[in-house]
């Protein structure tokens, strides 16, 4: 028991005395860990301050879907009804106007952390310590998750693979630093994007990207997902962005007046926050923006705060049947190496759930990860403007 208070005191009085240089020595080798729902997640700086376990404000609020706005002298962190605000000046957290009472969020060189536990309660999660593995677990209730015995044995393997890496990777070799070689142009980053789901085919598609270690982003239709809740809470689970793709899909019904639209992604929007607490600002509304999308609905969707994305390439999936997989890889392949030489850093390729598709993804993973992209989920708080609108608020 001492030994831990005396380890408490020692992190502490180092992160103090080092300050920032603390956080490139600690981002090696994190000491203690953050678990969400089944995950363990892979927060590279996880301080003990003040006796409470504190990550970057940055790196929880893009697991959590939480968007962050900084203005003059304060950041800011609105999700549902929580309004908080550090104000850098007074170095103090209010919560929706009433000053909180000790310190959830601290600079720490620079850099904000916040209270695991702290934001976890706000929103609605549960939190558990598990003192052995030194891991902090959130989860809630209404979403499925391992019981406690279960996570702790999962989280004990994970650490004890991590650990067996370390003893059999090279020692670091010490030499003088050689002048960093430039470093090939790195190639883009590539977001999957899978929309009309979900079906059967999502669960495949869901499948293969965590057979790959792949990120991917979901744009659901409303009138399937009520049906196939556990496919979009399986979804979810594996960390990839869900977004609507309206409720009907019907262009004579969504794009009948700018009320008939907003509805039809407000609805949207709503199922995906029940069935899995995430505030999904990001849409794809059917066919494309262009010219579907007036001044009046755009307007209407800056207000509530949506971001819209069309798409960089078209894989044109739906045209092909089982047995021309290779027409949709090849359609992939042209698209993702003309945007690459164009200069796009952010390529977005549309696919859907469909059969075809599910069949095609394997191979086009594998030569996206062989040629050295980088496949990612949508990250609100790094947001992309893709949209044939051409409009840099969407
Ligand atoms: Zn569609």
């Amino acid at each position: 028991m001492k030994r831990s208070v005396l380890a408490i005191c020692t992190t502490l009085m180092l992160s103090v005395v080092f300050g920032t240089t603390m956080s490139n020595a600690s981002a090696k080798k994190p000491t203690h860990y953050i678990g969400l729902h089944d995950r363990l997640l892979d927060f590279k700086d996880v301080r003990v301050i003040d006796n409470d376990m504190k990550v970057p404000l940055g790196d929880i609020a893009k697991v959590l879907y939480i968007p962050l706005e900084k203005e003059e002298g304060a950041t800011y962190i609105r999700k549902r009804d929580i309004e908080l605000i550090y104000d850098e000046t007074t170095k103090l957290t209010t919560k929706n106007g009433t000053q909180v009472g000790w310190s959830p969020i601290v600079d720490v060189g620079g850099t904000l952390f916040i209270s695991v536990k702290y934001i976890a309660r706000e929103l609605g999660f549960k939190v558990e310590y598990f003192q052995k593995l030194r891991t902090l677990r959130i989860y809630r209730d209404d979403y499925e998750h391992m019981n406690a015995e279960a996570y702790k044995t999962h989280v004990k393997k994970l650490l004890d693979k991590k650990q067996e890496a370390e003893k059999t990777a090279k020692p670091p070799v010490k030499k003088p630093a050689k002048p960093v070689k430039p470093a090939a142009k790195s190639k883009a980053n590539v977001y999957l994007t899978f929309d009309d789901g979900p079906n059967k085919f999502t669960a495949i598609n869901n499948a293969t990207l965590k057979k790959y270690d792949a990120q991917g982003t979901f744009f659901f239709l409303g009138k399937h997902m009520k049906n196939n809740e556990s496919i979009v809470k399986a979804v979810a689970k594996e960390g990839h962005y869900i977004g609507t793709h309206s409720m009907t899909h019907d262009a004579k019904k969504v794009y009948k007046s700018t009320k008939a639209f907003i509805d039809e992604m407000n609805e949207g929007t709503q199922l995906i926050h029940e069935m899995t607490g995430h505030d999904a600002k990001l849409l794809r509304v059917p066919y494309g923006s262009k010219p579907h999308v007036t001044p009046a609905m755009k307007k209407q969707l800056n207000q509530i705060g949506y971001k819209m994305w069309d798409w960089d390439v078209d894989s044109n999936d739906w045209k092909y049947t089982d047995k021309e997989t290779d027409q949709i890889i090849k359609n992939v392949r042209t698209g993702v190496e003309k945007a690459d030489k164009s200069g796009d850093r952010d390529i977005i390729i549309l696919l859907h759930d469909r059969s075809q598709t599910s069949k095609a993804l394997p191979q086009i993973i594998e030569w996206l990860q062989k040629e050295g992209y980088t496949i990612k989920t949508y990250e609100p708080e790094h947001h992309i403007i893709q949209n044939f609108l051409h409009d840099t608020t969407l």
